[in-house]
């Protein structure tokens, strides 16, 4: 079948907007078992994207980086990271990580006044 940019693009963008909000909503100070549930999801995301092609560029990515998942702060930088790593190797312009904070609200509703940052 053909490539379809497209398609491509769009799966992207939801990807990424998952990946990050998730990033977001993970503990300040994650069990051990929050870290490895995340580090878990991290490698199985990269091995089943759907774009196969996105997928083995990412798994490399994440050898060479490996995700960081000992806090929010931590994972949420780590993810900007990749992702600015794919938008270099996609010529797209670099994100400012410092402005990760307020960006990804999942828009739960559900945080009883706990800081989202
Ligand atoms: P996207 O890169 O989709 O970003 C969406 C929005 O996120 C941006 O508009 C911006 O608001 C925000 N954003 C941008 N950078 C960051 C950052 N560093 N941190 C946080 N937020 C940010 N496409 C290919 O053609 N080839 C590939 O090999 C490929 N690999 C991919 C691998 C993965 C794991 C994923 C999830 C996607 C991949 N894609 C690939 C898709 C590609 O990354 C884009 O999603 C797609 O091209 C649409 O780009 P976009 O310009 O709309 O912005």
């Amino acid at each position: 079948k053909l490539e379809n940019a497209t398609a491509k693009a769009e799966l992207g963008r939801a990807s990424w907007k998952l990946f990050h909000t998730m990033m977001a909503r993970f503990p300040e100070e994650p069990t051990p078992d929050d870290s490895v549930a995340l580090k878990t999801y991290i490698q199985l995301f990269a091995r089943l994207y759907p774009c196969g092609d996105c997928a083995s560029h990412f798994q490399k990515l994440l050898e060479k980086y490996p995700p960081q998942v000992s806090s929010r702060n931590n994972a949420a930088g780590w993810a900007c990271f990749v992702h600015n790593e794919v938008n270099k190797r996609l010529k797209k312009e670099q994100f400012d990580c410092n402005n990760i904070g307020d960006f990804y609200d999942c828009g739960c509703g559900d945080d009883k006044g706990k800081k989202t940052k």
